[in-house]
């Protein structure tokens, strides 16, 4: 295992690929009732919430859809600090929903500061935020921002994308006061893709009542009410149901805090050695602990890496976005252990040298003998 350093899918445990391929169940049926009813528990634990945890077939993208199309009747603010910001953005305006964006410099956190400031000046009924921005490798101190606008306008409902958070890093939905918070099944839940979670609070759904055309597939009011029974409104991800069941029972087995502090210290290594080599794009203190953006200050060429790491099975990922071309990322999320990291480690510095040998003979015969 543990080939995968890129920000989802990860890698799954065998015994969760195992769950997988277990006879199929009708979606209706008691078998499958008490799955859903198994998994609640254990997913309001991980999202630290005594509310509920919608199951949803499809990606994390369709939760965010789904938060934007039920929880703003008004104006949402945006908060980008990189992609999946603007990301959030361009989902709300393809929806006909208006909103405004709070932009922060690309390698530094969105502030309360920044929040208070516009919401001070003008009104909106939701703000979106992204917990940990896969592109820049940024953690946005969600907790401070939530309770910023809360104080602000005690009705706001408060959107968070923890897609690459959710599982690695620690999220208190309820303490924190959050109204929708979304993952994927494919990141640090370290599970197949094609399932996304959402932890929705009561003042989200009491929203929803009043917001019109919330559409049909991703209407919460639904969700809600299949959801108490232990159903969904239309045929979930059976197969990925039980993968959830078993990879929830391995987490808790490994325990949330133990979990946590591996990918802070898988983080800690990432870092420590990136900035040594390279250079980090990310800001001190706002680091993400699940996935490192690295300056490619050494003209490294990540195709050619990429090749030579696929020989030992591996692979790191690419720039993303506005900063594809002067960063790659190494993703340290989900199962991987320090070993593994350690190997990924010492195969880019073997093949770093390598590179820089044939730059300084003006050669690229090098590439070749190691492709
Ligand atoms: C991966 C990612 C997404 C997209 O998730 P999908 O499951 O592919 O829809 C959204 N936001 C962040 C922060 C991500 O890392």
């Amino acid at each position: 295992m543990a080939n995968l350093f890129i920000p989802g899918p990860t890698d799954v445990h065998p015994e969760v690929l195992q769950a997988q391929s277990r006879p199929m169940i009708g979606h209706r049926s008691q078998a499958c009732v008490d799955l859903i009813a198994r998994t609640q528990p254990k997913l309001r634990t991980l999202f630290g919430t005594e509310q509920r945890v919608f199951l949803s077939t499809s990606s994390g993208t369709g939760l965010q859809e789904a938060s934007v199309r039920n929880c703003v009747s008004e104006k949402l603010l945006v908060c980008v600090c990189g992609a999946f910001g603007e990301r959030w953005f361009e989902v709300a305006q393809q929806n006909g929903i208006p909103a405004e964006k709070v932009t922060a410099t690309w390698g530094q956190a969105n502030t309360p500061e920044q929040v208070e400031t516009i919401m001070k000046k003008k009104v909106f009924d939701a703000i979106a935020i992204v917990h940990n921005e896969t592109s820049t490798g940024v953690e946005n101190p969600i907790q401070a921002i939530a309770s910023v606008a809360r104080a602000l306008n005690p009705e706001i409902i408060v959107l968070v994308d923890s897609v690459s958070a959710v599982g690695g890093v620690e999220i208190r939905v309820d303490d924190w006061g959050l109204d929708v918070v979304f993952t994927s099944s494919q990141k640090c839940l370290a599970l197949p893709p094609g399932m996304a979670f959402a932890a929705v609070s009561d003042r989200a759904l009491h929203k929803a009542e009043s917001v019109h055309h919330r559409g049909w597939y991703f209407d919460f009011l639904l969700y809600e009410k299949f959801l108490k029974r232990n159903l969904t409104p239309t045929t979930p991800a059976i197969s990925l149901l039980f993968a959830l069941d078993a990879q929830l029972d391995r987490i808790f087995d490994e325990g949330l805090e133990n979990r946590f502090m591996r990918h802070r210290d898988l983080a800690a290594r990432t870092q420590a050695w990136a900035k040594e080599k390279f250079d980090l794009y990310a800001d001190a203190g706002v680091r993400s602990k699940t996935v490192t953006a690295v300056k490619n200050t050494t003209g490294l060429r990540i195709a050619e890496l990429n090749q030579y790491l696929a020989t030992h099975n591996m692979v790191i990922a690419n720039g993303y976005g506005n900063i594809k071309d002067i960063t790659f990322r190494i993703g340290h999320m989900g199962e991987l252990d320090l070993q593994s990291l350690e190997t990924l480690i010492d195969l880019v510095d073997k093949f770093s040298s390598q590179n820089n040998q044939s730059l300084d003979h003006g050669s690229s015969q090098v590439h070749t003998e190691i492709r």
